[in-house]
């Protein structure tokens, strides 16, 4: 870290930020300039907690130079992390793998018949919210525990994988008992008693980036889950709140190979919840596949015009298949592949 002191500090304010420094446990350098001094702060081997020093008398600001996230950076480990799921499906590696299906599991005929048509499409994973994090109290809640067991029969009956949204720590514990993925939503990212939870579970996370999330907070909410010990980390671009309302949200493509520069894990894209509008979608999750995203994750129902959440923006079953044929086509130009459904990899 580096303390820059402000143009007027004097001599006694530079010794006094030493001071502190040493009590602290580190090595101070300072380093004086023309027009102020900067103190170095070397001999520590994590991020030093810069509150104590940035309110002494003279400092104008205090600059790091690690990122506060440690084990989600790239720097902590190179070679990028492979989730490995039931089955052999792996994310992260060279495949890229679809994750699809309604927004809520509204009854067993439709979630079956979801889990159906993505799975014909190509599809690996299905997705389907059983408890909803809703904007209006009002709205649909979601079917709850019921919801769980419903995707379990629609795992069952496809050998689709099952992705699902966790809201509180207690849900957690249901969701990871049911799912192979468990789902942390754009509202819960800074969740900590939720994070913590997740991250003391057996099961993979899918964690998507906040509504108004910096990439480094998203990554620190990410270190969170690691911290506790889980290393199987999905990270997810969803789309952030911008000024523009033409979309639902402003889809940050570019988070994809920052996220990819800054760190190992895998990072999926949201296009269905990035746009908000049905007919973006799936040039959004060309856009996303060509970017090097690991993954997809988008709203199918059977009858999207009748589903009880986020019907504006879930495709039905053929415009999802005629995504995933573009899809498999840019996969290959970049040297990856779609994952198939079990029956149909080989
Ligand atoms: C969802 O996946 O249905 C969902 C609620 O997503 P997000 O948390 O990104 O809004
Ligand atoms: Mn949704």
């Amino acid at each position: 870290m580096l303390v820059i002191m402000r143009n007027d500090a004097t001599e006694e304010d530079v010794r006094g930020v030493v001071a502190v420094i040493e009590q602290m446990g580190y090595q101070a350098r300072p380093m004086p300039g023309r027009q102020r001094t900067t103190v170095g702060v070397v001999g520590n081997d994590g991020r030093v907690n810069a509150d104590r020093i940035a309110a002494l008398n003279g400092v104008y600001e205090c600059l790091h130079v690690t990122p506060p996230y440690k084990q989600a950076s790239r720097e902590w480990k190179q070679e990028p992390t492979i989730v490995r799921l039931p089955g052999g499906l792996t994310i992260g590696g060279d495949e890229v793998v679809v994750m699809a299906g309604p927004c809520s599991v509204e009854n067993e005929k439709q979630i079956i018949a979801s889990a159906h048509a993505v799975r014909d499409a190509g599809a690996t994973i299905l997705r389907g919210g059983a408890y909803k994090p809703r904007s209006s109290p009002y709205s649909f809640q979601g079917l709850g525990l019921p919801g769980l067991k419903l995707l379990v029969k629609a795992r069952e009956e496809t050998g689709l994988l099952v992705v699902t949204e966790a809201m509180d720590p207690e849900g957690c514990d249901l969701v990871a008992e049911h799912a192979d993925i468990i789902q942390i939503g754009a509202r819960n990212m800074q969740n900590y008693s939720l994070l913590k939870r997740a991250g003391k579970s057996k099961k993979p996370v899918l964690l998507k980036r906040g509504l108004s999330a910096t990439i480094q907070e998203f990554l620190l909410s990410a270190e969170y889950l690691l911290a506790e010990g889980n290393t199987d980390v999905i990270l997810c671009e969803r789309g952030i709140r911008s000024f523009d309302s033409q979309t639902r949200n402003l889809f940050d493509l570019s988070a994809i190979p920052v996220v990819k520069k800054l760190s190992h894990l895998p990072i999926i894209a949201d296009p269905s919840h990035g746009t908000g509008l049905r007919e973006f979608v799936p040039p959004m999750a060309r856009a996303a596949v060509a970017a090097g995203a690991d993954g997809l994750i988008v709203e199918v129902h059977p009858t999207p015009e009748r589903a009880m959440s986020d019907g504006a923006q879930t495709l039905n079953p053929e415009q999802f298949e005629k995504m995933m044929r573009e899809l498999r086509a840019i996969a290959e130009v970049i040297g990856r592949r779609v994952a198939e459904p079990a029956g149909a990899r080989n």
